[in-house]
């Protein structure tokens, strides 16, 4: 088994939506990022990354790279998803902590959830997504961006219940 955590922090900027856990979110502003600036499936492909001792999001996805230019972060979160099943690893659970004055997480968490479990092709009982507030303290409390928080258990071997356990 092994464990990996990952962090990730984007700023707001001009726009109408932010993408989180693969979901856009009607917002009133936008974040500022080379890719879709999704921190849910950035943070959680560090953890994947790191429980696998792979380096970060940055090595495998560089923004010097016009391909991840406004990029869809699943297709980060799947490539982590094959790099998983080709060394013989599958998730025990993800576990994921949006810090956010806003938007509202909770009407798309279960939609969350279900993108990254078809994207790491395991059970959405297997993924958790939750949300707090900084109860406005510092730059997250303050409106200038969102963070988020990932933690992820990998376990080596496929005994065959991977895709359903
Ligand atoms: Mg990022």
């Amino acid at each position: 088994m092994r464990v990996g955590s990952g962090y990730d922090v984007h700023a707001f900027g001009p726009g109408d939506h932010v993408v989180l856990g693969g979901v856009r979110i009607p917002h009133d502003r936008g974040v500022i990022a080379y890719s879709d600036g999704d921190v849910a499936l950035h943070a959680l492909c560090d953890a994947l990354l790191g429980a696998m001792a792979l380096g970060d999001i940055g090595e495998h996805f560089p923004d010097s790279d016009p391909r991840w230019k406004g990029a869809d972060s699943r297709r980060f979160l799947r490539h982590c998803g094959s790099l998983m099943r080709d060394r013989g690893w599958r998730l025990v659970n993800a576990d994921l902590t949006i810090v956010a004055e806003g938007p509202r997480i909770g009407p798309h968490r279960v939609q969350m959830r279900q993108n990254v479990a078809d994207d790491l092709g395991v059970r959405i009982d297997r993924v958790n997504v939750k949300a707090t507030t900084t109860e406005g303290l510092g730059a997250v409390g303050r409106g200038e961006g969102l963070a988020c928080q990932a933690v992820v258990l990998i376990a080596y071997g496929d005994n065959g219940k991977s895709h359903n356990h």
